[in-house]
């Protein structure tokens, strides 16, 4: 149930979770501007702007939108979004052009089976790298590939009091592509493999307090909110969290590489 709806809450200082029970969405706040990442699917965004109204923020103060992976279920909302809050949309390369088409391109892992969404007329492209600004808000994006080759992971602080922690929005890493598409060896997409081991040391070398990602259960959002409601103030700070998750990545990847090559054969 990917868009079951979710009551927002305060992940920590700045950050909030605004998405639907199955698909993140983050919107990050400042007195003169916020940023959101992420859509989730094109029928979340209205769930989305109320779950921002909700927390006492006016959508019209959304002045960045950003993006994981450029597939319906994270960006498909985006359009929607950004007409009802007038934001600029920013995304990689590959990303802006994938969803300036609002389909799949070619070196999609996932081409040949990839759902259509509403497109967005202009997206701004930015670089590894690059820190994006809403506000007094500021987002560093890393790039990430091999899920698709415009993946992104956004790093940001946010602050309560004298506390500042470190937030990690880690993309999609899993090996996921159509029946036709093989990592280990393709045309279209050449680099995934050496786009996933750069992914995979960067979310190993990112400072890490608190992992979100663009599937909620891949980073346990819920246990972690259970857990907090019950008492544990710091549910979602595990500075280890970057690092198991890579490390599950590997194991997936390396499962997957293995029945290439037994397929292969
Ligand atoms: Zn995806």
């Amino acid at each position: 149930m990917w868009n079951a709806p979710q009551k927002p809450f305060r992940i920590f200082g700045s950050a909030y979770y605004v998405g639907t029970h199955g698909l993140s969405s983050i919107l990050i706040t400042s007195a003169r501007g916020h940023a959101l990442i992420d859509g989730a699917l094109p029928e979340s965004a209205p769930l989305i702007l109320a779950n921002i109204r909700a927390l006492g923020f006016r959508s019209e103060d959304v002045k960045l939108i950003l993006n994981s992976h450029a597939h319906y279920d994270h960006a498909g909302g985006i359009e929607a979004l950004r007409q009802a809050t007038g934001a600029t949309v920013a995304a990689s390369r590959w990303s802006a052009r994938t969803i300036e088409a609002g389909k799949g391109i070619p070196g999609d892992p996932q081409f040949s089976i990839v759902l259509p969404y509403p497109p967005v007329p202009t997206v701004r492209p930015i670089s590894d790298g690059e820190v994006l600004r809403a506000g007094d808000v500021a987002l560093t994006a890393h790039f990430t590939g091999g899920h698709t080759p415009g993946g992104t992971t956004w790093t940001w602080k946010s602050c309560e009091e004298q506390r500042c922690l470190d937030f990690v929005y880690a993309d999609s890493q899993s090996p996921v592509s159509a029946d036709d598409f093989l990592f280990s060896r393709n045309t279209t997409y050449p680099n995934a493999l050496a786009d996933f081991e750069h992914s995979f040391s960067v979310l190993e070398s990112l400072s890490c307090d608190i992992l979100l990602t663009p599937h909620p259960g891949a980073s346990n959002v819920f246990e972690r909110l259970a857990a907090r409601d019950s008492g544990n103030a710091n549910a979602f700070v595990d500075r280890d969290a970057c690092g198991r998750l890579a490390k599950e990545n590997r194991r997936q990847l390396d499962a997957r590489i293995a029945r290439e090559k037994g397929a292969g054969r």
